[in-house]
């Protein structure tokens, strides 16, 4: 295997050999904070057996310069053993000792050790991030995770900072200007797992207590972090609040402590994911600091991810797959176990079932009606493969089928199969048979048919009521037919609505029933009236698309914002599920060209300023964004657009003062804004000659203001830069360069494309920022020019840059908005000509491919 990749046969083959005792690691970062410094020293010593002396054997480093090899005592030849990506064990003991010294790269990527410069004071902060495979960024190791090891870490930093690791510090050595931590050894854990986090950070302590069944006390320190500069933004209490819910909760239902001592929870800067689930050193985007008003939804998604990251301290870092084919086995609970410890757990979140089924199940279906869509168990041959898999299948559709799951054996049988495998699998690696063997003695319902028809298959079901009725309108009939290959087993509820005195439409009837194969009969529901609405998949049991009967996508037509609130526990009322699995199957429906996108957007003009639910809300903005730009005829856009334009306005108007809705409502104006009146306003706001009763202008909210004026040409470089002087952060100036990016004039492209493929002098956060100004739907005919450069660059981008920019530029620079049959060609033409190219970017391409094929049928279906 070439290059940087690693193959599943090699991983196989070298654990078949190899058992590792031990890892010591030394990181000398105390010149971090010279910028002038690329690199750090990196000392590994590596204890391990080998089961075959004689046997050749390798290690992984990615390192600009190796130091020096030694095996067992012995120098090697590092011209001779380091390529660059491994360094080759020639011949290898029954017990090893491998010492491996070398200079590793501080990364601008997120990959590795990242190093960032705070520009509001200078300050360096360094973090680590490895999943899948770039603890070889940092120290030489066995990089796959069923080599799992104790690491002891020691990190020499400057004096005045802060260094975490995923054990507790034992001694603290002052030597001049630098400090150096010795970290205890860490229980066995894989080597994507280890983290350190290093720099002046802000941090607030605190402590979780808890008496185990056993009588004894388990003590476990907390401690939540970020940069100092975000200090006076940082929530700690509300963080270490759920965080404290989250024990509490997880220790009652998994029964087996809490096993990595601390749990400290870091906010990093320039973060690529959510979250990484570092044993008792979890890292997250610093994004999740808000320095700005956000909504309920913001914080609710907080919340899931930090409950997300705490489930994996059992799924994945106690108990971790054998090799990636089963990275839902760990990505599916804790995405599961972010939604249901919400609820379960006592947070005061308590719409997680409704942006589960309206988010995480978007992601899902959108996934899964791809091309390249998977088995949620995956074959995953090597590890751009796997870099691939941390996708919609693997997390939302995952989670989805393991909620079917608990619908089917029940939460008691799903919880005491989760005990069995912790206490069975402790600090080992499983893969999928490990799993089903701890299910079935508990769960008693055979798993195993369970498991080839929605774990080892791809695809997503339809559900459609079929509603017979006699002359007096009596049902004689409900069935639900089933369609989509393979058919599955589905535990659903349906539900019948119908309108209440006051017009609301309220559930009536409930059925719960197993439904298979092709058709299905509803037993109970003969001699009832027709109801206005049946709804299959009602409280969101399954997964699969949900269609309707022509007599009930009619009431949803005229009456889709009637489906009524519900009553929660305390007395007060909750969103309606239904109602976000009604807009969930509406935008369904236009996806696959069955819903004219005029129609659904009607939905969203006459019904979304009465969507209770924030995240719901938030949710449709985004969606009628999408539709407006790829999925409306071309003909209707502009009048689609001021539609939607004047809706946020009204809506912004009328939304309560100082509320989510407002501001909710006040960030989709400023996305749709385009009539001179608008963009008038939206400056008006700014300079604070315009007002609204309730609504903080602040500091986020500006920067949506100023990208929308950037885009229509209503703000200039100048103004730009002065809004930068005023809020001169790292978040500041990512918005100055999208703002900079989506300027209407050639230069302003030419720039940012230049500044992303020409160069890798960026960091990915500003990557990030160049792109997403760059390619605006409103802006196609200044970015059409790009189309033909973009295939042209694909290859070398994948080859020469590191996959996590390369996956943004190939994603992000493709011509979505050139949404014609001349850019299919282009793209089949570009396919065609490249089928060896590498199988992780044609993935990427397909998928983009297979947006734009939707995308062209949606707006056929929109212009009959
Ligand atoms: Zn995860």
């Amino acid at each position: 295997m070439p290059g940087k990749n690693l193959s599943r046969e090699e991983a196989r083959d070298r654990a078949a050999i190899i058992r590792v005792e031990s890892y010591r690691v030394h990181l000398d970062v105390s010149a971090a904070a010279d910028p002038g410094r690329p690199t750090f020293r990196s000392t590994t010593r590596i204890s391990f057996d080998c089961a075959e002396p004689g046997a050749t054997g390798f290690a992984d480093l990615l390192a600009p310069e190796v130091v020096s090899v030694e095996l067992n005592g012995i120098a090697l030849d590092v011209a001779e053993v380091f390529d660059g990506a491994r360094v080759t064990l020639p011949v290898l003991a029954a017990h090893n000792r491998l010492t491996v010294v070398a200079e590793c790269a501080y990364s601008r990527t997120g990959e590795g050790l990242h190093r960032f410069v705070d520009p509001v004071d200078g300050e360096t902060y360094l973090y680590t991030h490895y999943e899948p495979a770039d603890a070889r960024r940092v120290f030489a190791n066995f990089e796959q995770p069923d080599l799992k090891a104790p690491f002891t870490f020691t990190v020499t930093a400057p004096a005045a900072w802060d260094v975490y690791a995923n054990a507790v510090h034992e001694r603290i050595t002052e030597e001049g200007a630098a400090r150096t931590w010795e970290f205890a050894p860490t229980r066995p854990i894989s080597t994507y797992l280890t983290a350190v986090v290093a720099g002046p950070y802000h941090v607030v302590r605190d402590h979780y207590t808890r008496e185990l069944p056993d009588g004894t006390l388990l003590e476990i320190p907390l401690a939540a972090t970020c940069r100092r500069s975000l200090a006076p933004h940082f929530d700690a209490d509300e963080i270490l609040t759920v965080t404290k819910q989250g024990l509490d909760y997880f220790h009652q239902e998994f029964d087996y402590p809490y096993p990595f001592g601390k749990y400290d929870q870091c906010f990093v800067p320039e973060y690529n994911i959510g979250a990484m689930e570092n044993p008792g050193c979890v890292t997250f985007r610093e994004e999740f600091v808000f320095r700005s008003k956000v909504t309920e939804a913001a914080y609710e998604s907080r919340a899931n991810v930090i409950l997300h990251e705490m489930a994996h301290m059992w799924f994945g870092d106690l108990v971790t797959m054998k090799w990636w084919d089963d990275l839902w086995l760990k990505e599916s609970f804790a995405d599961f176990m972010g939604s249901y410890a919400q609820i379960a757990a006592g947070t005061e979140y308590r719409s997680a079932w409704i942006t589960f089924a309206n988010r995480r199940k978007a992601w899902a279906y959108r996934q899964d009606q791809f091309p390249t869509t998977h088995p949620i168990t995956a074959d995953i041959r090597d590890l751009e493969d796997a870099k691939l898999n941390f996708d919609g299948i693997t997390y939302a559709k995952g989670a989805s089928v393991l909620k079917q799951l608990v619908a089917y054996v029940g939460p008691e049988a799903f919880f005491e199969g989760a005990r069995a495998y912790f206490r069975k699998h402790a600090f080992g690696n499983t893969v999928l048979e490990d799993l089903l063997d701890a299910l079935e003695e508990t769960g008693g319902r055979d798993l195993r048919a369970w498991a080839a028809a929605w774990l080892q298959t791809s695809g997503v079901n339809t559900l459609t009521p079929e509603v017979t009725c006699d002359a007096e309108g009596r049902i004689t009939e409900l069935a639900v037919r089933q369609d989509g290959a393979p058919l599955r087993p589905h535990r659903i509820a349906v539900g019948l609505y119908d309108r209440g005195a006051d017009g609301a439409l309220v559930r009536t009837d409930r059925y719960e029933l197993d439904v298979a194969g092709e058709r299905t009969v509803v037993a109970g529901a003969a001699g009832r009236e027709l109801p206005a609405l049946v709804l299959v998949n009602d409280d969101d049991l399954t997964y699969c698309k949900v269609r309707f009967d022509e007599h009930s996508l009619e009431t949803l037509r005229t009456g889709l914002g009637d489906l009524a609130d519900g009553t929660g526990p305390d007395g007060g009322s909750t969103p309606s599920l239904a109602r976000a699995l009604a807009w969930s199957a509406v935008w369904n429906l236009t996806r696959d060209g069955l819903m004219p996108t005029r129609d659904y957007l009607d939905l969203v003009l006459r019904f979304a300023g009465r969507e209770s639910d924030v995240g719901v809300l938030q949710s449709l903005h985004q969606q009628a964004a999408t539709a407006l730009a790829v999925y409306a005829d071309p003909a209707h856009r502009a009048e689609y657009g001021a539609a939607l334009a004047e809706c946020a306005l009204r809506e912004l108007s009328q939304a309560a003062p100082g509320s989510d809705h407002q501001l909710a409502w006040a960030r989709f104006l400023a996305d749709t804004a385009e009539r001179a009146d608008h963009l008038r306003l939206l400056r008006g706001l700014l300079d604070g000659t315009g007002r609204i009763d309730g609504l903080d202008v602040d500091q986020e909210l500006r920067w949506s203001f100023w990208l929308a004026l950037a885009a229509h040409g209503a703000a200039t470089a100048e103004e730009l830069a002065a809004e930068l002087a005023r809020d001169h952060t790292a978040s500041g100036r990512r918005q100055q360069t999208q703002c900079l990016a989506a300027l209407p004039v050639p230069d302003a492209k030419a720039a940012a494309w230049a500044a992303v493929v020409d160069s890798d002098e960026l960091p990915n956060a500003l990557v990030e920022a160049q792109i997403a100004g760059f390619n605006r739907a409103g802006q196609r005919e200044l970015t059409a020019p790009y189309a033909a450069p973009y295939f042209e660059l694909l290859e070398s981008v994948w080859a020469e840059r590191s996959i996590e920019i390369a996956m943004r530029i190939v994603g992000g620079f493709f011509p979505r908005y050139q949404t014609t049959p001349r850019t299919l060609a282009a793209t089949d033409a570009w396919l065609d000509a490249h089928p060896d190219a590498a199988p992780a970017l044609r993935r990427l391409v397909l998928e983009c491919r297979d947006d734009l094929a939707r995308a062209l049928r949606a707006q056929e279906c929109d212009a009959r």
